[in-house]
């Protein structure tokens, strides 16, 4: 089982649990999606490439920021990652608190990771004239990607996904930043964690995370 499926499993009597699980299901849907779309188009993004990180910092949803301060508290447990965080609250420009320089894998949260994160770089939008456009990151120096293209057919496009996002939000539609997003359901959580088991959750319930590959988009 992955962590992932723990967390969901830890939480699975209750709302958050079922909102998890949702998430967690269309994120899988969408992956498979753009991955069929970007293998077809052949997008990939740069080997090692995470340059989008260091300059971005992700609006997410209520129900993304859930499952991102769950992965933080429950499977990563660092300590540092979190006080990271608390000290991006404000920055709206990057880098991504959650963003590891030094390391291959660069998102400390890969599992877990926004749905705008998923898609820059490896997804179509709809332009002005309604048609689909795919347009090359601009950090994208490799050329690993096309530079622009046009589709004249369906294909997924990013407006698409998040209204499917927003359909599974509990927010009131709030959007935010990811620090101001996640600090809040961290306390949230470790208050229903401690209503749940009458402490924490085992941490030793949970596998070692597995480190992220190399990412598609992040
Ligand atoms: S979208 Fe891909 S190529 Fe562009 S900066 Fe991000 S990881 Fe690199
Ligand atoms: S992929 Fe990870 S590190 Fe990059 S912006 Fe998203 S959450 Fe932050």
């Amino acid at each position: 089982m992955d962590t992932i499926s723990q967390l969901i499993k830890a939480f699975d009597s209750t709302y958050v649990g079922q909102n998890m699980a949702d998430l967690v299901a269309l994120y899988a849907t969408i992956e498979e999606q753009t991955s069929v779309f970007c293998s077809k188009y052949q997008i990939a993004c740069g080997n090692g490439c995470g340059t989008c990180c260091e300059h971005f910092m992700p609006d997410i949803t209520a129900s993304e920021a859930r499952l991102v301060a769950a992965y933080l508290l429950f499977v990563k447990q660092d300590q540092k990652l979190i006080e990271d965080l608390l000290l991006a609250r404000g920055n709206h420009e990057g880098p991504c608190p959650l963003y590891l320089f030094d390391s291959p894998f660069h998102c400390s949260v890969y599992a877990a990771r926004p749905l705008i994160c998923r898609l820059f770089g490896a997804c179509a939008s709809t332009g002005k004239d309604d048609k689909a456009v795919f347009r090359r990151c601009r950090y994208n120096v490799e050329k690993t990607m096309p530079e622009k293209l046009i589709f004249e057919e369906d294909v997924p496009v990013m407006q698409d996904y998040s209204y499917a996002l927003r359909s599974l939000d509990d927010g009131n539609g709030k959007v935010d930043y990811l620090p101001e997003m996640v600090i809040p359901m961290l306390e949230q959580l470790q208050f229903l964690s401690h209503m749940l088991e009458g402490g924490d959750i085992n941490p030793d319930d949970n596998p070692t995370p597995t480190p992220s590959p190399t990412p598609l988009a992040s």
